[in-house]
């Protein structure tokens, strides 16, 4: 997904009394951590030619180790540890972009997707089952898709709402 869906439909995804005792901004960047992560990484390994084989190998989805559930659980592991309501903002966050892309990846490839990337690098698919030709092409079928097209909507729209109720002040609706 793309980050108006994360950020808006992921910090509603986190129940309100958890939402409420965290920082909001602090919330919306683990909603985007994983990409913030892996998309630059991936960038530069698919430019980079010859790092990667036809088949893209370890970089065939620009989901690595920043959507894996290893990264997802060392967030969780260490906002256990550091009592920090900014840390569990984090953990919070990166989980929510993490079910919002395996619901993604349901709708437009159906089940099994999450292979490629959910345990990465452990998971690498023996067969590409999202084989991206190009980075361009990748791009453009993620902008194009309906799928991800509606989830910048509604988060939008849950954004504009939330911005509204708040009125100014920086507390959660
Ligand atoms: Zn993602």
């Amino acid at each position: 997904m793309f980050p108006f869906a994360h950020v808006g439909i992921g910090t509603h995804l986190i129940p309100g009394r958890v939402r409420a005792s965290l920082p909001w901004r602090w919330v919306a960047l683990g909603c985007l951590l994983p990409d913030l992560i892996d998309k630059p990484i991936w960038i530069v390994a698919r430019l980079s030619s010859g790092a990667v084989d036809a088949n893209g190998g370890l970089f065939a989805s620009a989901r690595l180790f920043g959507h894996s559930v290893f990264f997802a659980g060392l967030l969780a592991l260490a906002a256990a540890l550091v009592p920090a309501a900014r840390m569990r903002a984090l953990a919070y966050g990166a989980a929510t972009h993490l079910l919002l892309d395996l619901v993604t990846d349901y709708a437009l490839f159906g089940h099994g997707a999450w292979r490629t990337w959910l345990f990465w690098p452990l998971a690498v698919p023996s067969f590409a089952t999202v084989s991206i030709p190009s980075l361009l092409r990748a791009f453009a079928s993620e902008a194009s898709s309906k799928v991800y097209l509606v989830g910048e909507l509604v988060g939008a729209a849950l954004l504009i709402r939330d911005r509204a109720r708040r009125g100014g002040k920086r507390a959660w609706p």
